[in-house]
């Protein structure tokens, strides 16, 4: 597995970091994923565009631009070897003397690697997987796409614990997201979907369904959505671009709606693989 620090590419196991990085001593950097089929990169451009938002969020200069970012990734794209792949990148405030504040004129960290890209089993589309609910105790910039994942790590592993898919998050008796996904859910007929604000990750495959829904004529409304409404839900969700769009058929144990994945999440499944395709019938890149 090919990786790329700071300027070279390596294998892997090869790439080294100080241990005085501000992303090892503060989780001082964000990072993106971005979902590679038949080796073109999904949705690129609004990757890069979020990745820009995290950067200006914590106030350090986005070490390149769109172009040379692009040509990285595809060099990353092109020396490992499977056709589907998660590239991972990260931009860190780079190495200096433990002090909180940010240091003068210290290089940024730029690392991406590659990883298969691992998408939901036939089973879990086919019938759903469970989820718990905890009480979403993140800070204020979930906005930001930031390194610093304490907080999201033991909430996924709340579901973790008793063999939940995920951990499905509720701030001031609102739904916000969920610990590593975005969260959709259906009532009667109609696709709702918390608004992006600073308490919740801006997903790409968020954005991917709302379009999809729009051009389909699926209902949908973008409002708050209540406590009340998630468990009252005939359908319920999950977004992102790893678990695509997989369905929640049980909620802290209790069916969603009949307990097996409905027909508004069976329709966007298929929109979203159909759209999918459209992306790799493009000519592979150069
Ligand atoms: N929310 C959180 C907290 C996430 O970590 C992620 C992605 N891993 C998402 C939402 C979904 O974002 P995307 O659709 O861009 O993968």
């Amino acid at each position: 597995m090919t990786a790329y620090l700071n300027g070279s590419f390596m294998p892997l196991e090869e790439a080294r970091l100080p241990v005085l990085d501000r992303g090892f001593i503060f989780g001082d950097g964000v990072y993106e994923v971005i979902p590679v089929y038949s080796r073109h990169p999904f949705r690129l451009k609004e990757h890069l565009r979020r990745l820009q938002n995290s950067l200006d969020g914590i106030r350090l200069a986005n070490p390149h631009s769109d172009a040379e970012w692009s040509r990285l990734i595809e060099e990353i794209i092109h020396r490992n070897a499977p056709e589907d792949q998660g590239v991972y990148l990260q931009v860190t405030r780079g190495v200096a003397k433990r002090d909180h504040a940010f240091p003068a004129g210290v290089p940024p960290t730029v690392f991406l690697m590659s990883n298969p890209l691992v998408t939901p089993p036939a089973e879990q589309v086919a019938h759903g997987v469970a989820a718990i609910t905890a009480s979403d105790y993140r800070w204020l910039r979930c906005d930001i796409k930031s390194v610093a994942l304490l907080a999201n790590c033991l909430l996924r592993q709340l579901a973790a614990d008793v063999g939940a898919a995920e951990t499905v998050l509720i701030r001031d008796g609102f739904l916000t997201e969920a610990s590593v996904s975005n969260v959709f859910l259906v009532k009667d007929g109609v696709l709702l979907a918390p608004p992006k604000n600073h308490l919740m990750l801006p997903g790409i495959t968020y954005d991917v369904v709302l379009e999809l829904a729009a051009a389909h004529r699926i209902a949908h409304q973008v409002r708050e959505i209540t406590e009340l409404e998630l468990r009252a839900a005939d359908e319920l969700m999950l977004t992102s671009s790893t678990k695509e769009v997989l369905a929640v058929t049980t909620l802290d144990g209790r069916p969603v709606g009949r307990g097996e994945p409905g027909p508004v999440f069976r329709e966007l499944h298929r929109l979203y693989q159909e759209f999918k395709r459209t992306v790799m019938r493009q000519p592979a890149p150069a």
